[in-house]
């Protein structure tokens, strides 16, 4: 396995419980990444709780949602929700579906989503609307058909986030790093927003300020120091996998690596 696959399939595992322990994610939910050295692929866990996934649980899929390589263990019901995206949308490197409470209310109401704060303009100019019942009538609502999927694929069309009506969100980032960013930040606006209309009505960014803030949040400055932050609060609560954290985490997988390859050719 190439070192950027080693490195991959624990960003996995740690953008999951970054996502759990923020509070996007709890037993449900999933983080999946675009295989690094095939477009064609995706790496998603086995059905596990968020916070449990280790980088040994990340499979490969194609973009028909099926296994590369056989495996026994459960699998989740909603994996075409990532092999459809990934299809749709060759810019979209990462993709996570979940059920924060903070997103329920505008899922349940229909009420629209806007950036209500400058961090908040990681949502986009808009964030579309998604009813399965329009399209498929009367369902469990989890997205599993492939047709469910590419309905979803459409109604996301260029934008960064879609609103699945009395179920939940799926978020996409062109980098892992980026869709933490944005999965979490997505939330603290529905939060801010929430509260906001409380007291009085909102003033949403504009069109121009949503397109100048969100290029500014999508910078390498902004997502390698929130990743980093969000990984010593994973530390802190004493639930990060068992690799060394940090932005180096995957250089420093990588020496961990080679150094036990060398130690084992010195016995030899
Ligand atoms: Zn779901």
């Amino acid at each position: 396995m190439s070192d950027r696959l080693i490195d991959t399939r624990a960003d996995v595992a740690r953008a999951n419980r970054i996502l759990a322990n923020e509070g996007v994610l709890d037993a449900f939910g999933h983080v999946s990444v675009r295989h690094p050295g095939d477009p064609g692929r995706y790496l998603l866990s086995r059905s596990r709780a968020p916070e449990l996934v280790e980088p040994e649980d990340v499979f490969e899929f194609d973009l028909n949602s099926e296994l590369v390589k056989p495996t026994n263990s459960r699998l989740y019901a909603e994996r075409v929700i990532h092999g459809e995206i990934y299809r749709a949308r060759p810019d979209v490197n990462a993709v996570v579906h979940h059920h924060a409470p903070a997103m329920m209310p505008f899922c349940i109401t229909g009420t629209s989503l806007v950036p209500v704060f400058h961090l908040g303009a990681a949502l986009g100019a808009k964030v579309p609307f998604w009813d399965q019942k329009d399209e498929f009538g009367d369902t469990n609502l989890l997205v599993v058909k492939p047709e469910e999927g590419r309905s979803l694929a459409r109604t996301l069309g260029p934008h960064n986030i879609v609103l699945m009506n009395r179920h939940g969100a799926t978020v996409v980032g062109a980098s892992v790093q980026e869709l933490v960013f944005r999965a979490i930040y997505s939330c603290r606006n529905a939060e801010f927003q929430f509260q906001a209309q409380a007291l009085g009505a909102i003033k949403p960014l504009s069109p121009g300020e949503i397109e100048r803030a969100g290029k500014l949040s999508s910078l390498p400055t902004a997502t390698h120091r929130t990743w980093e932050y969000w990984l010593m609060r994973l530390e802190k609560s004493g639930r990060a996998i068992g690799r060394a954290p940090g932005i180096a985490g995957g250089r420093r997988a990588r020496l961990v690596t080679s150094k036990k390859k060398k130690v084992r050719g010195r016995k030899r």
